[in-house]
Parts: C-alpha cells; structure tokens; sequence
C-alpha cells in the first residue's frame, strides 16, 4: 500500500509555493513546481485553485477536495487549509509553509477514516471505489485496498433510495382568524423563555397576523408590507404566525427569498419550529427551481458510459452523494459547491434536469426522483421555502403543485421588482432556440449523455393515436428551422442555416451597427441597441423567422390537444403512472407553446407598431470580447403588473418584507415596486428601525483623493484599506474588469502579509464557496461585483470593513433608459428614479457591515463625487465624512482595533470627531 507521507505534497498561494517531500519542505519557483508535479503525483488541495495561482490551469494531481467527497459525501468542508484542518481535528498550520505538512497529514487522516469502523459514510464505498479505479481516478490505488469488501454485495444506489408515497390531495385550508396573543405566545416559544423580550419583533409579528386573516374581496388579498431594519427579527417575527396558521388552518405558507444565503439560513430556522429533525423534514419543505436537483436518470446514464474521463470520475462522487443527500439539491444544497468546479463544471450540469427532458412516470426511478420527491413533500408541508421565481412561476403556472401558493411571505422583498422583472421577461435567443429545438428532436449528431426528443418520450401516445404521432412528426419537422449546434459560428461567419439563424445573424449586424461600445469599464461585455426602425433586412428576416415559429406552433397546439383527449378517453394502457407521464407532458408542452407565442408577438412587433407596455431590445452577449449569445429582448416596462395579475391577486395573503423595502425612497417607491399599486386597495404598511447603534459602530468614510479611473490609485486605497483592517473586507465592484485589475496588481502584496485576497470572476470557485471561505478566516478579504452586494451575511469580526470603488451608478441600458423616462413622464423625475435606485443599492452594501449588535466596522467609498443627496441612504445619525485615504486609513484601523478588543468607543485618533454628522440628512 503507498504510505501518504512519502507523497509529495505541493501549495500555492499569491505569497509563495512549497513543496514537501519526504519530512522537508521547501519554497520553489514556479517551473519547478509544475515539473515536479507532472512527474510524481503530488498531494494539493483545489487543483484548479493551486493550478491558477502557478500560471498552468491543467494542473493534476491527488487533490484533497475529491478524497473528502468520496469519504464525506454530503459533508460540509470549507476548502483551505485552514477549514481542512479544523474539519480533521488536525493543527492549524501557523504558516504557509506549513501547509504541505498538513496536506501529508490529512491524507493520512483521511485514508486512515476508510479502515476504521467509525466511517459512517462506508455504504457504497468498496463499489465506487472499484469503479472510479477502472477510471484511473488518481486517488483510487490508495483508497481501494484500504476499503475492506463487504460481505455482501452493496446495493445499487437506486434501489437503495426511498420512495416517496403518493398521498391524497389536501383540503383547502380551513378559515380561521389568529389570536394576537396566541401569536406572541409562539413568539416566545420560538425566542426561547429566557430571551430577552424585543418590542420591535412582537409589533412585527403582531402586524404580519393581518396577511392570515380570511380574505374579505376577490383579488384583493390582505397584503403587508413591512421594513423591518436589520436586528428586528423579522424572520422568526413571521415565522411565528404562520407556523400558527400553517397548524390550525392545516394549509401551507409559502416563504420565499431571493438568495440561497437566507434560504438556508431559514432552513435551518426551522429546527426550532420542529425541534425533532425527523418532523421538521416533514413540516417544513426546501424547494427550488427543477434545474437544481440531480435527475437519477441521468446520472444512470453517466455512471453507464455516457461520460468519459474526469465527469465520470464526477459522476461516480455525485452518485457517493447521492446516497447520502438530505434532499438531492445539487445547486446550493449539501453537494459541496467547490466540488463541480474541481471538473471545470464538466458534465455537472448534465446531471440536474436542465433542458426538461422529463420522462414523469415513464421514468425507472420516477418513484425515487428527487424533483418528484420535493414536489409532494411541498403539498403537505406546513412551510415551504423557496425563492421568488419558483413562486411567481407556480403561481402563474399553478399547475406543479396543483394549486398556486395562497399566503406567501416575501422576504427580501426588495428583490421582488427585478425577480419579477426576469420571470415575466422573453428572449428570443440562440441559446434559448437551440433549447427548443433539442426538446421537440432530441439527440442530433454525436450528443452525449440522455437526450430524448418529443418522439421517443410519447412513443405509447404517437402509437396509440395517428393524430398525436402526426402532430409529433410534422413538429420535428418544423423545429429543423430553429438554430442547430455550432449556430453562433455560422452566424458570425455570416453563413447562417435556416430562417431563425437568418434572424439571429441580421439582429447581429443591427446591433453591431447602431450599438455603442461600453467606455472603459465595459468594453467586451455586452452590446444592445433599441428594438426601432428596423432596415429592411431585419424586417424581412423577422417575417421568415415568424413564418417557421408558426409552422411549429401549429403541431405543438395539436399535440397538446390530442393528449388531452387521450386522458378523456382513458384508453387501457393509461395506466396511473401513463397518466402521470401525459399529464407532465401537457404541462411542459404548455410552457414551450407559451413561449414561441411570445416569439411570434416579439417578432410582430419588428416592422410593426411599439406597444407600450413593453420594452424591447435587441443584444449581443459578450465576455471579454467572445460572443455567446445573440437575441431580441422583451421585458415590461412595470413588471409588477404581471406580478400583481399572477400572483398578488390570486393569493389570500402576502407579506412583502425587508430590511430596505422602501428602497432608497418612500412609501411611494414600495408600493411601485412591490404591485400594490395594481391592487383595488392597495396594502397595509409597517415599519420598524433597527436597534443597531450605527452612530456608535460603524462610520461612512467618503475618500474624496482618488481619481476616477486611475486604476493604480484604485488599486492601492484597496491595499492600503485591507492593510489597515487587518483582512475581514468586503470590496465591491460595479465592473468586472476593474475588479479583475485590481485584484492581479494587490493579491500578491497582500498575501505576503499574510492577507489572502480572493475574488469572484477571478478565483475558480462558485459565489457561495468564496462567501464559507470568507467567512471562516477574519483574515481573508473577497472582491465581488452584484451579487455580494445583498447575498452575503456574515455576522462578527469576519466582516469589519466594506469598501465599493465608486457610486453604483445605474448601466445605462435600453430597459434602463425606457423606465427612466417613464418615471420623468410621470412626474416623478428622472433623477429621482435614479437616486432611488443608487440609495438602495448603497443601503443594501452598508447593511453587510452589522449584522449584530455587538459588529462594528467602516464603509469607504473611494469617490470625490458622491453627491451629498444620496447620502441619506445610511441610517439615521451614522457618522459621514469626506476625508483623504490617509485619514480613512486611520479611521478603518481604530475601528477594527476596537471591533478586536470589543471596545465600544470608536478608534478615531487624529481626527476631528467634530465632522461627524455635518452630512447626515
Ligand atoms: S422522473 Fe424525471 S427528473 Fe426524475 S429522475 Fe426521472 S427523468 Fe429525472
């Protein structure tokens, strides 16, 4: 058996490299650590990571992460030395230097958990691991012969997975009133006896109970909205009423979220809710979008040839998981999120159910499907959580849980304007065509992996009824016009194939014509131009491309029609399970004649009258330069009015709730962005403050000596300013390239002062990796764009400073432009559309910096031109200064010092306390 100490192990950081053999180690430079590595195999933790940082991307070797999800399948692990160490009980290495050593020491840590009996993931183990050595996985010849062979041969995970049960449809909930003190009641139980009590919480349960009170008029549910500053507790605030109405009404409450972040953070909120984890899985449902979860049917067809190389290697560890999953969420859920980016996402999207090619109740393992299992789950649960698209697209559809959602709690409520905005929107794109014409034709050419066109999944019902086979055959036919593989070269080259890659090719020209490369910021990112006075060329390629939408319509229509006689004719073979199979089919055929019908209206809309409602564009997506999609957009200029029609209306309640609900501006600006306005009565308002001392722990520091666009200025004050706090930054970037820029001229810097900086778009790791990272070491700074500016929540001394390189001015982009002057239009101003919208955003950054009473910490903008009239987006009484990076220097460290000694004074030597307020509004 290989002995892991005589491994060499290898490090890379942006402060050096080390590599370990036999018991020394020593620093190297790069060439040689890229020889040695190619020679020997060699022990490293995140070889994409290792590999990045030594300049060779496909670096090999036995990394550290797959051996964890062999053995821990389902387990978490922060992925850094750090986070090995402490998930091994092992020393936390002191240096960098130290790190191969405690590479060698966790591999035997590690190898050592295979031969003990105290291995609780061994089920399946001796089975994988023969096949992953079939595969040459790297690690096999040193897992193998430490896993004893089981006496029995090891069941096949998919019979080994439990079914789900098929239960009666429930009632509808019973009409009942809450009592308030019945509410506050289960507050206290929720807090806790002995915590203390919070006024603020019991106003805001106390207020939530009117979203459960029966419903007095059609359309018009009993709608709340309620700013809740941060240390509320809003979360258990609602919470306790509707668990309470969940029990006594014997219905469901949906809550819903923007991010995955509080999505989590509610599941795990339900243990006190259910504290016995067994009824808690019951009672309280996880849900998210299909494309999330692992299809099992799938990933059969992975583990049965259909990958090759490194994503089988892949499958066989999604399939350790899947074993041991709580609940089959690929996206977010207990799969490690670093562990897809270990195969450069290879093949991981081809496990979940992307492209709905859902065979139902045709399916071998529809009784064990984890999408199947979930979607029963959520029917009878008391909570279900879930995110704001799956809610509005249940709530439009209604059709996946047989009913649409009918009290719905909607946290981050300020996300709701853009969440609505994206699921209401159409693009009639090449990636989007492509999407269709696989669905309708299934695999084409040399496809990899399960695909299987409209034919082959009803073949009983094209064999059952010549009408049905018909319309299936005259669909493939017509979907033969949509984009087919390698359309975007053709496109480019100016050879397009078929009527809708005509279409795609003369939106490029139209676009490449009109639009306006970004300035300096944006340059190689995406271009659009405004749908208006098309040339004839586009008009007349419009015209063919509608003519092939028709064309496919038609069938699509009669297949939907001929299915749902079928299920009226309830011939012999319709079986429960047939039925189940055609009645998925009629719902996901549903979908795609939507979709081409709104095709065919963007389409009628070229060369023809503007409709009002709308905003139309036409785009080419671009990173770096590189085209990957082209298409024609079309998004409402109010999306909330969707909003309101397919979701508000319908439901008996709703509660739209969060920390910034009104976004920057008033009452007004909440009830336009939340669809209240489109209700016959509107909607209730509650508003409570934080009880954060934000005077007292935390300061706005606006650095007025950086010039705009001087990168290497830039690029210090970020150094400088991590310096100053010791790590624990959160820099934010309103573009990807200055980021990128900034992070190659500091991250060595740092890192030698023991300071690892780690960056989104840079770092080959998924958002919510970096985010455990971060979080785990105060030491550690992250550089993100959007996303980090609301998604991240981590309380203590891990986050003291947060630093945006400039105002988040709004992109100035057709939809933008479009809303901008409707709100001028309407007189609420132009400016004022936008200062509300840059409020939030600033409002949303500055709320990452306390997430508890006890956090401090400093917000630095590095922009002179920070008008004094957005500043009011801080909350009330926060010390606002102007100041030089060298005094704001000084200010971020007195501040973190104190953050360290827990010291309730704030750390301003030097500085003229005196300034504080001046430019608080
Ligand atoms: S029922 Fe559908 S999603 Fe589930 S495993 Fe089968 S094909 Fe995949």
């Amino acid at each position: 058996m290989i002995d892991p100490a005589a491994l060499p192990a290898l490090h890379a950081s942006h402060g050096g490299i080390w590599i370990r053999e036999g018991d020394r180690t020593a620093a190297v430079p790069k060439g040689t650590a890229i020889a040695r590595t190619a020679e020997t195999p060699t022990l490293l933790l995140n070889a994409p990571l290792t590999g990045q940082r030594l300049g060779y991307p496909d670096l090999n070797g036995l990394d550290l992460l797959e051996l964890w999800a062999f053995i821990h399948p389902a387990r978490f692990l922060v992925p850094t030395p750090k986070g090995l160490a402490e998930a091994l009980n092992l020393p936390r290495p002191a240096s960098e230097s130290d790190i191969p050593a405690l590479l060698q020491a966790a591999t035997g840590a590690l190898l050592a958990m295979l031969e003990s009996p105290a291995w609780i993931e061994r089920e399946g183990g001796w089975t994988a691991a023969q096949s992953l050595h079939r595969l040459r996985w790297p690690w096999a010849p040193l897992v193998a012969p430490r896993i004893a062979r089981p006496k029995e041969a090891e069941r096949w995970l998919f019979s080994k997975l439990p079914e789900w049960e098929e239960s009666p449809p429930r009632p509808a909930p019973r009409t009942i009133s809450l009592q308030s003190d019945a509410v506050v009641a289960r507050l206290q139980q929720l807090t806790g006896t002995g915590a203390e009590a919070r006024p603020g919480q019991q106003a805001y349960a106390a207020a939530a109970v009117e979203v459960f009170h029966p419903r007095a008029h059609r359309d018009q549910p009993n709608m709340l909205l309620a700013e809740a500053g941060t240390g509320i507790g809003k979360t258990l605030g609602y919470l306790a009423p509707a668990s309470l109405w969940a029990g006594e009404a014997q219905g469901t409450v949906w809550i819903s979220t923007y991010t995955k972040a509080l999505q989590r953070q509610l599941d795990r909120e339900s243990l006190r809710l259910f504290p016995d984890p067994a009824v808690a899985a019951k009672r309280v449902v996880v849900r998210k979008g299909r494309e999330n979860y692992l299809c099992l049917l799938n990933l059969e067809d992975a583990l049965q040839g259909g990958f090759a190389g490194r994503a089988a290697i892949l499958a066989h560890l999604v399939a350790r998981w899947a074993a041991f999953t709580k609940d089959g969420d690929m996206i977010g859920g207990d799969l490690p999120g670093w562990l897809p980016t270990l195969f450069r996402r290879n093949g991981s999207t081809a496990l979940t159910d992307r492209r709905g090619e859902c065979i139902y109740a045709g399916c071998p393992h529809y009784r064990k499907c984890f999408i199947e299992r979930s979607t029963r789950a959520s029917a009878d649960a008391d909570i279900v959580i879930a995110n704001h698209a799956l809610v509005m697209i249940n709530a439009a559809r209604g059709r996946e849980t047989g009913q649409a959602p009918q009290r719905i709690v909607f946290d981050e409520g300020h996300h709701l304007f853009d969440a609505a905005d994206s699921t209401f929107s159409v693009a009639l794109s090449g990636q989007e065509a492509i999407e269709l014409r696989r669905w309708v034709m299934g695999p084409e050419g040399n496809s990899r992996g399960r695909r299987r066109g409209l034919a082959a999944r009803l073949s009983d019902l094209a064999s059952y009824d010549e009408q049905g086979g018909e319309a299936i055959r005259a669909a493939a036919d017509a979907a033969r016009a949509l984009p087919a593989d390698e359309w975007l070269k053709r496109v480019v080259a100016g050879e397009p194939f078929g009527p809708v890659e005509a279409l795609l090719a003369a939106v490029r020209g139209t676009v490449y014509a009109r639009a306006a490369d970004g300035g300096e910021a944006d340059a190689g990112y995406g271009l659009e131009t405004e749908l208006a006075e098309p040339d004839g060329t586009l008009v007349e390629a419009a015209q063919e491309a509608a003519r092939a939408l028709d064309s496919l319509l038609r069938p699509l229509t009669h297949l939907g029609k001929r299915m749902e006689a079928v299920i009226e004719e309830a011939p012999d073979w319709l079986d429960g399970a047939a039925r189940a199979r055609v009645e998925g089919a009629i719902a996901s055929l549903g979908w795609r004649r939507d979709l081409v019908t709104a095709w065919l209206a963007l389409l009628a809309r070229i060369g023809g009258p503007a409709d009002a409602d709308y905003v139309d564009w036409l785009a080419v997506e671009r990173i770096e330069g590189r085209e990957y999609d082209i298409g024609i957009h079309r998004h409402w200029l109010d999306p909330t009015r969707p909003l309101a029609q397919a979701v508000l209306k319908p439901a008996q309640g709703v509660l739209i709730t969060s920390a910034t609900l009104k976004g920057g501006g008033d009452w007004d600006n909440a009830m336009s962005r939340s669809g209240a306005n489109h209700l016959p009565r509107g909607a209730g308002r509650f508003e409570a403050n934080s009880p954060f001392d934000y005077p007292g722990r935390s300061e706005v520091l606006i650095v007025t000596d950086i010039k705009r666009g001087d990168i290497a200025a830039l690029s210090g004050a970020y150094a400088r300013l991590i310096e100053a706090a010791g790590g624990g930054t959160l820099g934010l970037f309103t573009a990807i390239r200055r980021l990128r820029a900034v992070h190659a001229r500091i991250a060595d810097r740092l890192a030698r002062a023991g300071l690892p900086l780690y960056a989104q778009h840079v770092d080959p790791m998924d958002t919510g990796t970096l985010i455990d990272i971060f979080r785990d070491d105060p030491r550690a700074s992250l550089l993100g764009t959007d996303a980090l500016r609301d998604g991240v929540d981590v309380p203590g001394h891990s986050l003291r400073l947060v630093v945006m390189e400039g105002v988040p001015w709004s992109k100035p982009t057709v939809l933008h432009a479009a809303r901008k002057l409707a709100a001028s239009n309407q007189g609420g101003g132009g400016s004022a559309y936008d200062d509300r919208l840059i409020r939030a955003r600033m409002a949303q950054a500055f709320g990452r910096l306390i997430r508890r009473a006890e956090d401090r910490g400093s917000f630095v903008i590095l922009s002179a031109a920070m008008p004094s009239r957005l500043l009011s987006a801080f909350p009330p009484g926060t010390p606002i200064r102007r100041l030089t990076l060298d005094e704001a220097i000084i200010s971020v460290s007195g501040q973190s010092r104190a953050g360290l000694n827990g010291n309730a004074t704030l750390g301003l030597q030097g500085l003229d306390a005196g300034t504080h307020d001046l430019e608080q509004k």
